[in-house]
Order: structure tokens, then C-alpha cells, then sequence
């Protein structure tokens, strides 16, 4: 009776970051739920790479005391009394973007570029909003996407960064055939040369400075690998790190009149080789976030066209978050993806 044990326990367990650098477990209430929302039981959470880079005070984005997660699955243990077509025990995702579902980009479709938009997990100068490294979350009901039988909680877990992998490759507009460079193959790198291949890319060439990263990539499907791809007159270039040599090697990747992809935010500035891009009339499009892509992505990872175990390093409790969060702030070689289960 886990709608009973919802409103008996009043207090949860959460990983609250304290301060720049230093985690806590604490005892929080269990979230109040509004009449459109759920509370889930996290079962499983994902540390994501801004979740490492913002921990330090570096983005701006997790001002303490924050509770950090925003790639979770769980199980729906109480409704909102306006809920309709979900119920108690339901396995789900969400998005991880919080919208308004009124302003004029929510009403196109636009929903990662919502007027009000809230992440989880996220504090900055216009919001503060809880995550799921704790017990429980209070998500709205417009924001749940069921879980395909089969598909393990943890697997669930990481759809979200496959959702930015496929708005990145969306954006891209693909045609079956041509010929992509995917510049970074880091977590979201990797999983942009697998949805590639999975929506009919011709060659996919994966470029990285780590020879990890690369044997990883050729793993996932990628058909070369390499420390470069200047002037190999590709379609399309997709950058995933976000710093001018890698923001300059895949202009000078592409064809004229092809598409750029700029997914990689690490610098908010780089150089930018103007010439290239206006003489050889390229298109550069920036990415963030998806728009909706949940569905389409649980039944990528649920068939295995991609593949995300693999990328899965650790999955942890909770009380081992805080070591794991330092680990991946290290750079601890080979360690990619850790998923916790509160
Ligand atoms: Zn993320
Ligand atoms: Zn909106």
C-alpha cells in the first residue's frame, strides 16, 4: 500500500548539495503535490554532466542548497485528485524541463524553450527547483511518459539524454545517406553517433582526443574514428564539447552549404572562424533540450537500436552519490554514466 506509506512517512531522504563542493544527506518533507501533479518514488536517477560542472558554483545553475537530478524514473505512488490516465504503481519517466504549456512557444511545440522554463534539480537567479537525488518528486502529469514493458528503471534513467541526442540530430535534418561528423563522442557524443545510425545516416565519423572514447564509439556504431576530420567535406558536423578547437574543427568539417550542430557549451565564448561558414554558406544551428521526444526514445533504447548499457558505469545508493559526484569531478578515467537508486 504504497499510497498509504506516502502519507504516513513525512520525511524523505535527499542528497542536498550544501555548499560549492559539499554534499548532505538530509531529511526533507515528502513534496506536497498540486491536483495535475504526481508524487513518484524515484527509483532510479542519472548524474549528469552539468550536475558534475555546476556542483563547483562554475555554471551558475546549482546554487546551494539544491537537490540535483533531473534524469529520473520511478513509480507513481499518489495522484493529484485532476489526474487522469495514469495510476498508482505506473512506471514512468519525465521531462525534465518544467513548462508553462501556455506561452507562444509551449503552443508550437517549443516546450525546452518555454517563457517560464524550469529544469529539475536546477537553482540559478530565476528559479529554484527540486531533483530527484531523494525519495520523491511531485511531477506534473503533462510531463509523464510510461515506460515500455521490459525497460529496467535504470535504462529509463538515461532516456533523457537521448532526447537531446535526437533533438540535436532532428535539428541536424539528416537524409538518409549523408555523411555526419560527430565532434566530442563524451556521453551525449556517443549516443548521437548511435541515433545516427538508427535514423539511416550514411557514414558516421566519430573525433575525439581519447583513444577511450574513440574504441567506445566504434563500439556504438561509429564507422571511423579519429583525432580529426578537417576537410573531409562531410553533410554535417554535430559538435557535443563546446570549445573553440572542436567548435573550429567542425566548421572546417563540412561541405559547402552544410549543416552545423552546436550541442557543446563547455566555454559560453569561442572563436568563431566567420569566413568559413558565410563563404561557404554553411548553416549553424544551436540545440538545447527536446521537444517532446520521450516516446520516440524509450522505444530506441527499449528495441536496442540504441544501446545504453554500455555507457553505464556504476549504479550506486544514494549515500555513495557524494563520493561518485567527486569521482566524476575528477575525471576518473573510463567512468561515464552513474545512476543512482534513492
Ligand atoms: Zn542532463
Ligand atoms: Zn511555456
Amino acid at each position: 500500500m504504497q499510497i498509504r506509506l506516502s502519507f504516513i512517512i513525512s520525511g524523505m531522504k535527499a542528497l542536498q548539495l550544501v555548499e560549492y563542493g559539499r554534499f548532505e544527506m538530509t531529511e526533507l518533507p515528502v513534496p506536497e503535490i498540486a491536483d495535475d501533479e504526481v508524487l513518484i518514488k524515484v527509483v532510479a536517477c542519472g548524474i549528469c554532466g552539468s550536475d558534475v560542472h555546476g556542483m563547483d558554483g562554475s555554471t551558475g545553475r546549482r546554487i546551494p542548497p539544491i537537490v540535483m537530478g533531473h534524469e529520473a524514473a520511478g513509480e507513481i505512488v499518489q495522484l493529484g485528485s485532476k489526474v487522469e490516465g495514469w495510476s498508482i504503481g505506473d512506471r514512468v519517466t519525465f521531462e525534465s524541463v518544467i513548462f508553462c504549456n501556455k506561452c507562444e512557444y509551449c503552443l508550437k511545440g517549443q516546450s525546452n524553450l518555454c517563457n517560464s522554463r524550469q529544469v529539475f534539480g536546477v537553482s540559478c537567479s530565476e528559479f529554484k527547483r527540486q531533483g530527484a537525488f531523494a525519495d520523491y518528486l511531485a511531477v506534473h502529469a503533462r510531463s509523464l511518459f510510461g515506460l515500455p514493458d521490459g525497460l529496467t528503471y535504470e535504462q529509463a534513467a538515461m532516456v533523457e539524454p537521448v532526447t537531446v541526442a535526437l533533438h540535436a540530430v532532428d535539428r541536424a535534418q539528416i537524409k538518409p545517406g549523408d555523411r555526419v561528423v560527430v565532434v566530442g563522442v563524451g556521453m551525449i557524443g556517443l549516443l548521437v553517433v548511435q541515433v545516427l545510425k538508427a535514423r539511416g545516416a550514411g557514414e558516421v565519423i566519430a573525433v575525439d582526443v581519447n583513444p577511450e572514447k574513440l574504441s567506445m564509439a566504434a563500439a556504438h556504431g561509429a564507422d571511423i574514428t579519429t583525432e580529426s576530420s578537417i576537410g573531409m567535406e562531410l553533410d554535417c558536423a554535430i559538435e557535443a564539447v563546446g570549445i573553440t578547437p572542436t567548435v573550429d574543427m567542425a566548421i572546417r568539417s563540412v561541405r559547402k552549404g552544410g549543416n552545423v550542430v552546436l550541442i557543446g557549451n563547455l566555454s559560453s565564448h569561442v572563436e568563431f572562424p566567420l569566413q568559413e561558414v558565410v563563404t561557404r554558406q554553411l548553416t549553424v544551428y544551436g540545440t538545447y533540450g527536446s521537444e517532446g521526444d520521450y516516446p520516440e526514445c524509450l522505444e530506441l533504447i527499449a528495441s536496442g537500436k540504441v544501446n545504453v548499457d554500455g555507457m553505464m558505469s556504476a549504479v550506486i545508493t544514494l549515500d555513495q552519490a557524494s563520493e561518485y559526484f567527486d569521482r566524476l569531478y575528477k575525471q576518473e578515467p573510463g567512468l561515464m554514466k552513474v545512476v543512482v537508486r534513492p
